[in-house]
């Protein structure tokens, strides 16, 4: 008869689905390269390059009060920022929970929200005391709408479609700083919108604020995004507005996109196919869909599920709960990775009171050892993507820090460790030159500084 396989069995063979060897991530960074070139020349490619008409770097120098305002994902959050000068600033923000009826409704009645929550800010911030607005006092706003838009000037915006789980109606191809502005008038605020920015745009900006050195900036969150400067002669696609070509512009990649539709350069195994085929935008991210948080835990979920199926798991118990798609958080993934216990208490602590299921300890070790082979590839591919903007600007020589943010990135124990190894796997010891480490708020306190940098310009 044939001998039952252990959990170590079965985890070498997933090993051997998710880990990524350094000469594949060199390939996929040489594929990567050319994509970031091909965007810059055409128009509408799958990562699509989008010029934001951010002109060149803060000085450090900006001052002033600023409103801004953040929808990104998870949370919709408004801010009032101080940009004091010297890199330094003050932040007070309130943040409001999106549901997902809203995240589908209708695009106006969304933005209306928006409002709705920007108006009881003021009132509540309204006073004499420091950090408060004055009464009256009218204010520029910095609007953080992050999704991929395509835009002609600062302060305009054509959403180009929806992601990260986002389908609010009556809202893709349409300008939503138009939109936005609507429902401002509606609630009759004292606020002018002043740069729709995107996250990735700003954190590029206010980590160079504070840090100087920082080349790139890298969001790993709901969705996974990159932003960088660029020489406005490299960005041929819009040559005919007759930009001075010796200026340079901040880019945002919308590289979640890389390998969408096509499918030829990412290592995607049948999970990663099943994650695609049930998502809202089948063929759409393909990037973000094996590193953001929004999939990682259901990618983990899948293997689980499977392991079911085939009688491995849970035998007698019943698992329903863990049936149910997108159950298992990303969140999970890091709590098991960071289980400081032999026992792996943690791990029992998750299964049981959110799936109530037992597990058996070699069971477990099987679920913090497949946590980890997902979120390494994550890291990998990220490195993959940051190496490519490295290798198109040149920087590996002279070394340069890249701003990164995203619960993924602040919350994953050893995102970053793998990331760093992941550039060190790419460039052999040269990889040491390029360092991450976690960004300003790009959202608040980025977005304060462009709407204070295209104030200036004008
Ligand atoms: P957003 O991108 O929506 O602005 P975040 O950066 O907080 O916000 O990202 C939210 C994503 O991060 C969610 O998909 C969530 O599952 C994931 N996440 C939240 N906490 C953790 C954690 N501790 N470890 C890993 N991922 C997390």
């Amino acid at each position: 008869h044939a001998t039952k396989k252990t959990m170590a069995d079965h985890l070498r063979k997933y090993e051997s689905l998710f880990t990524l060897t350094p000469q594949r991530m060199r390939m996929i960074v040489e594929a990567f390269t050319e994509t970031l070139e091909l965007g810059l020349n055409k128009p509408n490619q799958i990562v699509p390059m989008i010029p934001t008409y951010v002109f060149g770097w803060p000085t450090g120098q900006e001052k002033g009060d600023f409103l801004a305002l953040d929808l990104g994902g998870t949370n919709l959050r408004v801010c009032l920022v101080t940009l004091q000068g010297e890199g330094k600033f003050e932040i007070s923000q309130t943040k409001y929970r999106l549901t997902e009826e809203q995240k589908q409704d209708d695009g106006q009645k969304l933005f209306d929200f928006c409002a709705e929550c920007l108006h009881t800010f003021v009132e509540t911030n309204t006073g004499e005391g420091a950090g408060q607005l004055k009464p009256g006092q009218s204010l520029p706003l910095g609007f953080t709408f992050s999704y991929p838009c395509s835009q002609e000037r600062i302060d305009h915006g054509e959403l180009i479609r929806w992601t990260k789980g986002f389908g609010a109606g009556n809202t893709e191809g349409r300008d939503v700083a138009e939109m936005f502005k609507k429902s401002l008038e509606k609630y009759q605020l004292p606020i002018k919108l002043t740069a729709l920015i995107n996250d990735t745009t700003g954190t590029l900006i206010a980590s160079h604020y504070v840090n100087p050195k920082t080349k790139i900036a890298v969001i790993f969150g709901t969705g996974c995004n990159a932003a960088y400067m660029e020489n406005v002669k490299n960005i041929t696609k819009i040559e005919h507005l007759g930009i001075d070509p010796g200026a340079e512009m901040a880019i945002n990649c919308e590289w979640g996109a890389f390998d969408s539709f096509e499918h030829e350069h990412l290592p995607r195994t049948k999970y990663d196919t099943v994650v695609d085929d049930t998502s809202n935008k089948p063929g759409e991210q393909a990037f973000e869909k094996l590193i953001s948080g929004r999939y990682l835990g259901e990618i983990l979920r899948l293997v689980l599920c499977e392991l079911i199926d085939e009688g491995v798991l849970f035998l007698g118990q019943n698992t329903y709960k863990l049936e149910k798609p997108y159950c298992f958080d990303t969140a999970f993934l890091s709590l098991m990775e960071s289980d400081p216990t032999d026992e792996l208490l943690m791990v029992i602590g998750i299964f049981t009171h959110f799936f109530a299921l037992e597990t058996t300890l070699a069971e477990r070790q099987f679920f913090r050892a497949l946590a980890k082979l997902i979120g390494r590839r994550a890291a990998r591919l990220s490195a993959c993507g940051i190496a490519a903007i490295v290798s198109k600007m040149n920087y590996l020589d002279e070394g340069c820090s890249v701003g990164a943010d995203g619960s993924l990135y602040n919350k994953y124990p050893g995102f970053a460790d793998r990331v760093h190894e992941g550039l060190q796997d790419i460039f052999g010891d040269k990889g040491r030159n390029i360092v991450t480490y976690h960004a300003e708020d790009g959202s608040g306190v980025g977005s304060a500084i462009i709407a204070a940098m295209t104030k200036h310009r004008k």
